[in-house]
């Protein structure tokens, strides 16, 4: 009887134990060989704006008079660029939401051990693989990406977290800060021959990230005026940053620009499950190597929304997040193909860094390759 016992709860402890091994240790591996694409690439430069919070639903939908909230926007998505839903995996959090854009994989379960805020594990990123990465936003959110990167080539411009009371009345406060740094810090370019020279490299990044639709959807609900007042506040200072960026390059025809959010929200102002209103986020991108938009009468991706939205006509290109989305690209065959091949040769080296790894801490007679 008491061997019973014991071995019920042998067995217990066995399960208990590797509900860690197998959910908290994390997935990443370290030491691949980097891969590339051999071909020249269409854009020297990409502009990315990630509005906070933003839901799909409320940047596409039309307000009761039949008009966009985000006009600038609207008008990229019918005359210039492509557009589409991304897909968010839970949980719907900056940290996960972001580094799925801009790391390329999904959640690791082992952050939650150290909280949502600090990554756990180093990882690689497009700002790490850029020539030089220039952020601005929220001190939650731009960190993570300077501390993994080697070298000194990701700058971070945040507000200070403990004065970003000054957006306490009014989040969109938030949003003009970093549009205003923003604009700013292109104005001292031109008098600064170091930084001037700099930004006109080719693989260089600008991250702009939004807070203030986040804290406007928490504080006052999706439904709320100050939301949606907020998105026609992002919309003009998208707005204004290109036009300034159009204007800084002369016109020439190689900036990209990629305008989305990390997650949703639902309509009680959260986030974090999975929820249609938490899970589609928006993404328009358009500029250097970006498909022009494309009438249709017949949609790939198709539901309620579309309709909903007038935009019925132009092709909708749904993602998930962390996924080469070769429809987005307007570029030869030969470029997809080889950017498909690189995509796929990345995730070989991780199989092999894994399989190595495996191979080390197990016995070999016990050791089969898949
Ligand atoms: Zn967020």
């Amino acid at each position: 009887m008491l061997l019973f016992f014991a071995l019920g709860l042998l067995v217990h402890f066995v399960f208990f134990a590797s509900i860690f091994d197998i959910y908290f240790t994390s997935p990443l591996v370290h030491g691949m060989t980097p891969h590339f694409t051999p071909l020249p690439p269409p854009a020297r430069r990409l502009v990315l704006f990630v509005a906070d919070g933003l839901r799909a639903d409320a940047l596409y939908e039309l307000d009761e008079n039949g008009n966009s909230r985000a006009p600038f926007i609207r008008n990229i998505i019918m005359h210039e660029g492509s557009w589409g839903i991304s897909h968010t995996r839970v949980p719907t959090e900056s940290r996960p939401g972001h580094v799925a854009l801009i790391a390329g994989f999904y959640e690791d379960v082992s952050a939650v051990a150290k909280g949502w805020k600090e990554n756990p594990v180093e990882f690689d990123s497009l700002f790490n693989e850029s020539k030089y990465t220039w952020s601005w936003g929220s001190p939650d959110i731009l960190p993570m990406f300077a501390k993994g990167a080697g070298g000194d080539h990701v700058y971070t411009h945040s507000y200070d977290a403990k004065k970003e009371d000054f957006g306490a009345h009014d989040a969109t406060k938030l949003d003009s800060w970093v549009f205003d740094n923003v604009k700013d810090f292109f104005h001292a370019a031109r008098n600064n021959r170091s930084l001037f020279s700099k930004i006109n490299e080719e693989k260089i990044v600008f991250f702009l990230h939004l807070l203030g639709l986040d804290t406007n959807g928490h504080a006052h609900r999706p439904s709320s005026r100050d939301y949606k007042d907020n998105i026609k506040k992002v919309d003009d200072g998208v707005k204004e940053i290109v036009s300034m960026f159009k204007h800084f390059y002369g016109n020439d025809g190689k900036t990209t620009f990629i305008f989305t959010s990390d997650h949703g929200m639902t309509d009680w102002g959260s986030h974090g499950a999975g929820h249609p209103s938490e899970t589609l986020t928006p993404l328009i991108t358009w500029g250097a190597g970006i498909k022009y938009p494309e009438k249709v009468s017949v949609q790939q991706f198709d539901d309620a929304f579309l309709k909903e939205w007038r935009l019925e006509n132009w092709k909708r290109r749904d993602v998930n997040q962390g996924i080469l989305p070769v429809d987005y690209l307007n570029n030869t065959d030969l470029f997809k193909a080889e950017s498909m091949f690189t995509n796929a040769v990345q995730i070989l080296e991780q199989f092999k860094v894994k399989m190595t790894q495996k191979k080390e801490v197990t016995l070999s007679f016990l050791f089969t390759p898949f």
